[in-house]
């Protein structure tokens, strides 16, 4: 048995001064201890150096296989001119094999202000597959190597088309994902749990799939579940139900789209983009969704659903809606982002019973006065944007999530983002923060009666950080990720 000691403990919403110590055996919480037992040789004593105990934090939605492959990849975020670019590839594209990744792509941050064309990219990467890919991940670039390879998956007779987006940005990306093999796949989910426990999290949910028909290595996954760090749970990322359900999946769905996004002018909007006369697009039929949802529903999968626009959230929401009246069961759908809402449509979500999944880092990096919200939707509907605390406040249990590899897998950044939104009006509490990456991230895929508190009978998932979220601070950190009793992660 183990206790942890020398701490302040979250329970029950604050840091409850009467718990002194935790006490564990066999990766559960067996007692929360008022005081340490006198007689402590039975026991193993791990000093927590008076820092910050929270539950195991969980990150509701993220894509940790391509998170974990781009971390062994080429991150072009540093970029500032396109020759950086070119810079990063060709040293990266070095010991990469026959596929080359380079992601975290932002023409806005680079001084010319465009995309690399494909002659250019030519030029740096000739004999291997090459594919370069928006920040957002809803556009990309490959090289001509790679697009005479995949012309007939594309249903296109030449590469002429310099940006992918849509459906052709899908299909050229999962091609490069579909094209690795399993040793590699499996370092890449390795890498992602690390990535994971460095940021403070016991749990990650993670999509599996290509978003179309596939459900990709998600049997590889599962039949290795018990080797990695942290808990990762599955999401067939897929419309295949016969797939989903062959594998034993409880869920379905994640980063299916029901739009696009803001920076491809592809969410799907009720009013146009600023200045612009497009309202992007539904990907599919409201027949389509409905049809796929509910018979999902029919075999009790869970469904989680990409929805940025208003005129998405609507959408699927309405779906969720029609089957919360006509067939109720605890199944909680998930709206995945669900960014653009007024006030009749949090009430349309309360009513329907769905749970948003949300990111709060989005705010942090697209929000405000001046922000990429206010630039592409306006200033006023952007105070529209990820409404965490209305939401919380009308009793919708919204979740927290990072969309890594959009985001960071960070908790400390994603804790700060939630409680410090550039709306003063939607942003959290120190315990509203918590809940979202806690508890209710744990009712969110059925786990409430096995994490996302500190109660006994619940696992010894906790994350230690050197600061109590409800007092500002400097210096903020992770300082070690327990999961089940073991120590995972230090830097104390
Ligand atoms: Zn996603
Ligand atoms: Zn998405």
């Amino acid at each position: 048995m183990k206790i942890f000691y020398n701490a302040k403990f979250w329970h029950k919403a604050t840091f409850d001064n009467d718990i002194k110590a935790i006490l564990t055996d066999n990766g559960k919480i067996l007692k929360l201890l008022t005081a340490l037992p006198e007689n402590t040789r039975d026991y193993e004593l791990i000093d927590l150096r008076g820092n910050y105990v929270y539950p195991g934090f969980i990150d509701t939605h993220t894509h940790s296989f391509e998170g974990g492959l781009y971390s062994l990849m080429i991150d072009l975020g540093g970029a500032k001119t396109l020759q950086d670019v070119f810079d990063l590839i060709a040293e990266g594209s070095k010991d990469k094999g026959k596929f080359v990744f380079a992601w975290n792509f932002d023409e806005q941050k680079i001084a010319e202000g465009r995309f690399p064309t494909r002659a250019e990219l030519n030029a740096v990467v000739r004999a291997k597959n090459l594919v370069l890919r928006r920040v957002d991940g809803h556009s990309c670039i490959i090289n001509s190597f790679a697009c005479y390879n995949i012309l007939s998956l594309l249903g296109k007779p030449h590469c002429d088309e310099e940006i992918f987006k849509g459906f052709d940005n899908d299909r050229a990306v999962h091609w490069f994902h579909n094209n690795i093999a399993s040793n590699l796949i499996l370092k890449a989910y390795h890498a992602a749990s690390q990535i994971a426990l460095k940021g403070g999290f016991t749990t990650i949910h993670t999509m599996v799939g290509d978003a179309n028909r596939s459900i990709g290595h998600y049997s590889l996954i599962q039949e290795n579940l018990d080797d990695f760090g942290v808990d990762y749970v599955l999401y067939p990322q897929s419309f295949n139900i016969e797939a989903a359900l062959e594998v034993g999946a409880k869920r379905i769905g994640g980063c299916i789209l029901a739009d696009g996004a803001l920076g491809s002018f592809t969410a799907a909007l009720y009013e146009p983009y600023n200045g612009r006369p497009i309202r992007g697009n539904l990907y599919q039929t409201d027949s389509y969704w409905y049809d796929f949802i509910t018979r999902a529903h029919q075999h009790n999968l869970q469904v989680g659903v990409h929805c940025i626009g208003d005129k998405a959230i609507t959408q699927i929401n309405s779906v969720y809606m029609a089957l919360a009246n006509s067939d109720f069961k605890d199944l909680r759908h998930q709206l995945i982002h669900c960014e653009l809402t007024d006030d009749a449509l949090i009430n349309h979500i309360k009513a329907s019973g769905a749970v948003p999944v949300m990111q709060p880092m989005f705010d942090k990096l697209w929000g405000g006065d001046n922000g990429f919200y206010a630039q592409v939707l306006g200033h006023e509907r952007a105070q529209s944007m990820n409404r965490f605390a209305t939401m919380l406040s009308r009793g919708i249990k919204i979740t927290g999530s990072s969309d890594w590899y959009i985001t960071e897998l960070d908790i400390v950044k994603s804790l700060d983002a939630a409680m410090n939104h550039h709306n003063p009006a939607e942003a959290l509490t120190a315990a509203q923060a918590i809940d979202i990456y806690t508890k209710n991230a744990a009712w969110l895929s059925h786990d409430e009666k096995i994490k996302g508190q500190l109660l006994p009978g619940l696992l010894a998932d906790f994350t230690v950080l050197n600061y109590d979220l409800g007092k500002p601070g400097a210096d903020k950190r992770v300082l070690a990720t327990i999961k089940e009793g073991a120590l995972l992660y230090e830097d104390l």
